[in-house]
């Protein structure tokens, strides 16, 4: 292993002139402030996406929502639009408090995509969004369905026949193969998700009962993309969901800032330059956090600061940023294994569409150990009854980071920040599973 070149460099040296790499083979939790994170208004300059994208990706979404009506009953309040709620975590933030001995000065709210309709999951906005993209070109181009057009007629035999004869691929650690089963099997197309080791059993049962084809393998997620992409590959009419490279998916999941905007100003919440927003996202491969960090720069520039959390056993995505060799580095280069209970984020290597993408805008990353999040999960459901997925509380040790970090308690306004952790997932973990980790956080926790 530490014969092996990155960059020209043998592994020993990269460890050796680096104590935060050092850090992270040591599987120590590790925080880090971006150096190369410049004002918005140069950053965006760097990349070739835009406002525009966002925008047409949103558009788009709405154009669905007659049908996403129709086809998800649940999202009929919301009028087909899939949306998760805020919250005010005040009980959250004193249990913080206590539990690691520090003032946490500011406002801790969560954004609930852990309560996301159809799915329960982040994924449930860039993967859906993806297949809806899909089979909208594929109808448009059959010349079946056309802009203006109520999209609810989607939700018929017809068109179930028609996409039919049409496959759809994905490799995943269980999220995103529930959202893209979920939404390519109520459209009719025939889908097949390539799952990891790690992936959970009823994840696998879920998608099997909807008529799903889940493929298994006794390798990590890498793999399974890479069996996923290879078959698809073979077969005519067959669309692979790449994770690790599609800009669909960072599309459908940069959408949910304009949303997020609505949703403070309904609660007069005001972001400025003396108002610092603070969002701290979970991070598997890249695309959700990166997605989402993208859009809230767009609209709130310098204002948001934004920080991706990725578990001790699986910090891909700071490997990448830090050596700037995104894609090119694995955490398997320098021994880590991606074993963790934070499924979704258990990935060994980053994209790098995303890392190229959001290395100007991203504040900050760190790491969170196994322990650490289950001991959050268990003060989380104890104060405030929530209930989420390990991954779902990477965020929150970001506004301890924050609030114990002078020299970036100094640059902003902490006294007037909202910290937003972003909790990706949960509601959809059977209540026997959910009481197993409640019950690991518990005994975690010093009396
Ligand atoms: C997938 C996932 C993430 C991270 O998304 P990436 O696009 O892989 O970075 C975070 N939390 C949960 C619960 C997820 O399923």
């Amino acid at each position: 292993m530490h014969n092996k070149l990155l960059a020209g460099k043998p592994v020993s040296q990269w460890l050796e002139e680096h104590s935060l790499i050092r850090d992270m083979a040591a599987l120590n939790e590790v925080l880090w402030f971006n150096p190369g994170t410049m004002p918005f208004n140069e950053a965006i300059k760097k990349i070739s996406l835009g406002a525009g994208d966002v925008e047409n990706a949103a558009a788009r979404l709405d154009r669905f929502k007659p049908y996403i009506a129709k086809a998800f009953p649940e999202t009929q309040a919301a009028g087909g639009l899939i949306e998760s709620p805020l919250k005010a975590l005040p009980a959250m933030q004193q249990a913080m408090q206590q539990f690691y001995g520090q003032k946490l000065p500011g406002q801790l709210l969560a954004k609930c995509d852990s309560h996301l309709p159809i799915s329960g999951s982040v994924k449930a906005r860039g993967g859906i969004y993806e297949i809806l993209k899909h089979a909208e070109t594929l109808a448009f181009k059959a010349e079946r369905l056309s802009i203006g057009d109520d999209y609810s007629k989607l939700d018929s035999k017809k068109f179930h026949d028609f996409f039919s004869q049409h496959s759809i691929a994905v490799g995943s650690t269980g999220n995103l193969g529930l959202s893209i089963g979920i939404i390519s099997a109520r459209l009719g197309f025939h889908v097949t998700v390539h799952m990891s080791a790690d992936a959970k059993q009823w994840k696998k049962d879920m998608l099997r009962s909807k008529g799903v084809e889940v493929l298994e393998y006794s390798s990590d997620y890498s793999m399974a993309v890479k069996k996923g992409r290879e078959q698809a590959a073979k077969l005519p009419n067959c669309h692979f969901v790449d994770d690790e490279n599609s800009c669909d998916l960072f599309l459908g999941y940069a959408t949910a800032a304009e949303r997020l905007k609505r949703q403070l100003s309904e609660w007069d919440i005001i972001v400025d330059k003396d108002h610092p927003l603070l969002v701290y996202l979970p991070c598997g491969v890249g695309g959700a956090p990166g997605g989402i960090t993208f859009g809230l720069k767009l609209i709130f520039k310098d204002n948001v600061h934004c920080f991706f959390a990725e578990p001790t056993h699986a910090p891909c995505m700071l490997l990448g940023l830090y050596t700037g060799l995104h894609d090119g580095v694995s955490i398997g280069d320098f021994g880590i294994d991606p074993v963790t209970q934070a499924d979704g984020l258990a990935v060994g290597r980053p994209s790098g569409f995303v890392g190229r993408n959001i290395h100007t805008m991203l504040d900050g990353a760190y790491t969170v150990s196994d322990e650490h999040l289950f001991q959050l999960l268990a003060l989380m459901a104890d104060s405030q009854k929530l209930f989420l997925e390990p991954s779902a509380l990477a965020g929150f040790p970001g506004m301890l980071h924050v609030s114990r970090n002078t020299g970036y308690g100094q640059k902003i306004n902490l006294k007037n920040a909202v910290h937003l952790a972003w909790c990706t997932g949960g509601s959809m973990v059977p209540q026997n599973e959910m009481q197993q980790y409640y019950e690991r956080g518990k005994s975690l926790i010093p009396n």
